[in-house]
């Protein structure tokens, strides 16, 4: 019987050492095979949908930076459509090939926490960006994933601060019915998201807080879209027409469709009496150059390249498996797990 307990023993703990050795082989498989046999960084670029100004942008960064560091990195871009069942299905097939790390744009920031559980599995790091999962618990649930955003309170600043200088500069055609006050449509990205909504509050309470009196004529959801603000703003046009004095849009996609709309009724063409204020933000080609012919009033730079330069620094680190700030500049937030790329004011002098 003794005998008998001694082999027991014995097997139980060789079995225990084997499992553990098979799991910690596993991890290693999963995460670095490649890189240690002198292989690119293989990454996987999850974005959510093409047609958000910004997103293109970060993505012809990535591939600008694949190109100098030739040898090092692969990245593999792959668009959802908004549907999160496919970016899953594709995280899915990604994990299951292999790879080394994942940049995720992710669709629905309520299913944050599911996306992580699944990664975690793989045990390959991840790099959530552009869209914020509130709360940030879900990234805090696992230690290979962080966040790389904007802050939108910033954002929002920049915009209302250009209204404030347009109003004080030209207030004689800003504010038509001379009441003082400056009368807006607010075009809104999303209505739960919270880089949407914190654009959209600092706009107005920079305005107000320089003593500017704002009054809502209407807020509209329209999803980041240009024809769907475009569509907003006509009906907008034909209900409250000269009424409205200035035009905030979450982004340059939704300012260029209003200014569409604006156009159609003979506004915004570069007289300068029937022109109402829009501002946008991305600085997008589109948006520059409605700014230099007098058509829209400005834009504030979310910094593609800045973005795609913190992902692909901070994401090497990951797969290398070093600590995420290694050799960067860059610092965490209170969040402890977030990077907030700057946004900045767009003027034509510098760009
Ligand atoms: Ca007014």
């Amino acid at each position: 019987m003794k005998e008998f307990k001694r082999i027991l023993t014995i097997t139980m703990i060789t079995i225990f050492i084997t499992t553990i050795l098979i799991s910690c082989n596993k991890k290693v498989i999963a995460t670095s095979s490649r890189i240690t046999q002198g292989q690119p960084v293989k990454v996987g670029v999850l974005l959510n949908r093409l047609n958000i100004d910004y997103i293109p942008l970060v993505r012809q960064n990535l591939e600008e930076i694949q190109k100098e560091n030739q040898g090092k990195v692969e990245f593999t871009f792959f668009y959802a459509e908004e549907n999160q069942a496919t970016q899953d299905n594709t995280i899915n097939s990604l994990l299951k090939e292999g790879v080394d790390l994942l940049l995720l744009n992710i669709v629905n920031i309520g299913d944050t926490q599911k996306v992580i559980n699944k990664i975690k599995e793989y045990n390959v790091p991840v790099i959530l960006f552009n869209r914020e999962p509130t709360p940030i618990d879900a990234i805090r649930s696992y230690d290979k994933a962080y966040y790389i955003g904007t802050d939108s309170k910033e954002a929002g600043m920049f915009q209302g601060k250009i209204l404030v200088d347009e109003w004080n500069a030209n207030k004689l055609n800003i504010d038509k019915n001379k009441d003082n006050t400056m009368q807006y449509v607010m075009l809104q990205g999303e209505k739960e998201n919270l880089e949407a909504i914190g654009r959209t509050k600092y706009a107005v309470s920079v305005i107000n807080d320089a003593g500017i009196k704002t009054d809502e004529i209407a807020l509209r959801i329209a999803n980041w879209d240009k024809e769907l603000a475009k569509d907003a703003m006509e009906a907008l046009f034909l209900k409250y027409g000269n009424d409205i004095e200035a035009i905030i849009a979450n982004n340059d996609g939704m300012a260029e469709g209003a200014i569409e709309a604006l156009q159609k009724y003979g506004y915004n063409k570069g007289d300068k009496a029937k022109t109402i204020a829009v501002v946008g933000i991305d600085a997008t080609p589109i948006a520059q150059d409605l700014i230099k012919k007098g058509y829209m009033t400005g834009t504030v730079v979310q910094d593609a390249p800045a973005m795609a330069k913190a992902l692909y620094t901070i994401g090497m680190n990951l797969a290398y498996n070093k600590n995420p700030l290694e050799g960067t500049g860059y610092k965490f937030d209170d969040t402890g797990v977030s990077i907030r790329i700057p946004y900045k004011k767009y003027s034509e002098a510098n760009n």
